[in-house]
């Protein structure tokens, strides 16, 4: 048991004093589970070590980011070399160009642009459907998070197809006067939006599948039918695969429904795995829209760390190390706890769904299939708090909130699986108490 938490306690006051909410992210904080968050020391393979030296298996892996694990040996070489030549030189380096062709070779983009946050690149790829198509209405998924855009910051309007209201204090109207929040995975919704405000809109923007409300897969042909209609209304279809990218198969979400339905996005967002656990993400997309971007075209975009010689160096060492080998093994570990989560929430007659998409899952406290956020917001999220902390108290880290997906890496073994499994039957006996 975990039960030492006295520096991570110290830390988390001094950081309060001096942080808001003591985090620099908010769902660090464990808000929505309550309790101490764990101030981490040290990262190795599927492990995390605590400042009060507890051990836990990591099943957030910087919230998918770290698809090889903490600490992979040659991700740290590459970086440490990279290092020892300099950290930015703010002009073009080989690094980029290398990173770059890698997401080209793997994706359906043409083109790339490197930004050092996922935030940045819908930002930018937003920015560059406006510009493209000269129109300004941009469609959004509830449940869907595409970073802290003040445009997509939004909640749904009051009826069908009305432009959405703040999500946030210090978001004006304005900034959402022009976005259109519709229910996910709802195609009548999509086609009553186009009916009345087709020639506006500019883009409609998504998660691949979404990750940030639990994993809700789209239906199938969802995502088809989202470029189709974007295409036939000479807008622009941006699927955010921030999260996905690389992640849910080794192609990505892409892999999984565009690349055997014969459709491309016309721009794509990508993150956390391409930047091997540093600031990097990036936007691209067709030929012809990432022309209007400058320097080539009129749309302003730019970065001081953007494509830095580190974060790309380490980004491309992993996606060079990513092979179908690491994907099988992601793939065996996600099903194996998966399969166990079900089971001992069966057992113990919690009500659970559990959903994937591809190597990406987490398990929904409510009983119903869920495939929007209307869904996702009925479960029992006091049923997730308990299970979380009988989890962290027997060695496993899951991400502190219901709204969340599960992450595992290359580097979770047969012994971190194993430490799941054991914790799982009295996990699922809190959240039913
Ligand atoms: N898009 C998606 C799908 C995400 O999951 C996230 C972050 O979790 C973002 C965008 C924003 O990325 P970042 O936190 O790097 O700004």
């Amino acid at each position: 048991m975990t039960d030492r938490t006295t520096r991570s306690e110290a830390l988390f006051e001094r950081a309060r004093a001096v942080t808001p909410g003591g985090v620099n992210s908010p769902v660090r904080a464990f808000n929505a589970v309550g309790g101490t968050p764990r101030f981490i020391a040290s990262g190795q393979g599927a492990w995390l070590t605590d400042v009060d030296g507890n051990r836990y298996v990591d099943l957030v892996c910087s919230w998918g980011a770290l698809l090889l694990g903490h600490a992979h040996p040659e991700v740290q070489a590459a970086i440490a070399a990279a290092v020892s030549r300099g950290t930015s030189y703010g002009t073009p380096t080989e690094p980029e160009v290398e990173l770059a062709e890698e997401i080209v070779r793997r994706t359906p983009v043409d083109k790339v642009r490197f930004v050092s946050s996922g935030t940045e690149a819908t930002m930018s790829a937003i920015r560059l459907a406006r510009g493209f198509t000269g129109r300004d209405v941009v469609v959004k998924f509830a449940g869907c998070y595409h970073g802290h855009v003040d445009s997509l910051l939004a909640a749904a309007g009051s009826g069908l197809a009305t432009f959405a209201l703040p999500g946030t204090p210090g978001v004006p109207a304005s900034s959402t006067a022009l976005t259109l929040v519709l229910p996910y995975n709802d195609r009548e919704e999509v086609a009553a939006a186009f009916a009345e405000h087709g020639d506006r809109i500019a883009c409609v923007i998504t998660e691949a599948a979404p990750g940030n409300m639990g994993v809700v897969s789209p239906l199938p042909g969802f995502n088809a039918y989202l470029a189709e209609t974007c295409t036939a209304h000479g807008a622009l279809f941006i699927s955010d695969e921030v999260m996905t990218g690389f992640r849910a198969s080794r192609l990505g979400q892409w892999g999984l429904d565009g690349a055997s339905e014969g459709w491309k996005p016309d721009l794509m967002t990508f993150g956390k795995v391409m930047g091997g656990g540093l600031p990097a993400a990036a936007f691209g997309g067709r030929a012809d829209v990432m022309a209007h971007l400058a320097p080539e075209g009129p749309v302003y975009q730019a970065g001081t760390l953007s494509g830095n010689p580190v974060a790309t160096t380490a980004g491309l060492a992993t996606l060079k190390l990513a092979t179908d080998e690491v994907y099988d093994r992601i793939s065996l570990v996600a099903e194996t706890i998966r399969t166990a989560a079900g089971k001992a929430l069966t057992e113990a007659g919690v009500p659970h769904v559990v959903q994937s998409a591809g190597t990406m899952f987490s398990v929904f406290f409510t009983d119903e299939q869920v495939l929007d956020f209307a869904a996702a917001s009925s479960q029992d999220t006091a049923a997730f708090a308990a299970f979380f902390h009988a989890m962290l108290d027997r060695g496993v880290h899951l991400p502190p909130s219901a709204y969340e997906a599960w992450f595992v890496s290359s580097a979770h073994d047969d012994r971190a699986v194993q430490a799941v499994l054991d914790a799982l039957p009295a996990a699922a006996a809190a959240a039913a108490a």
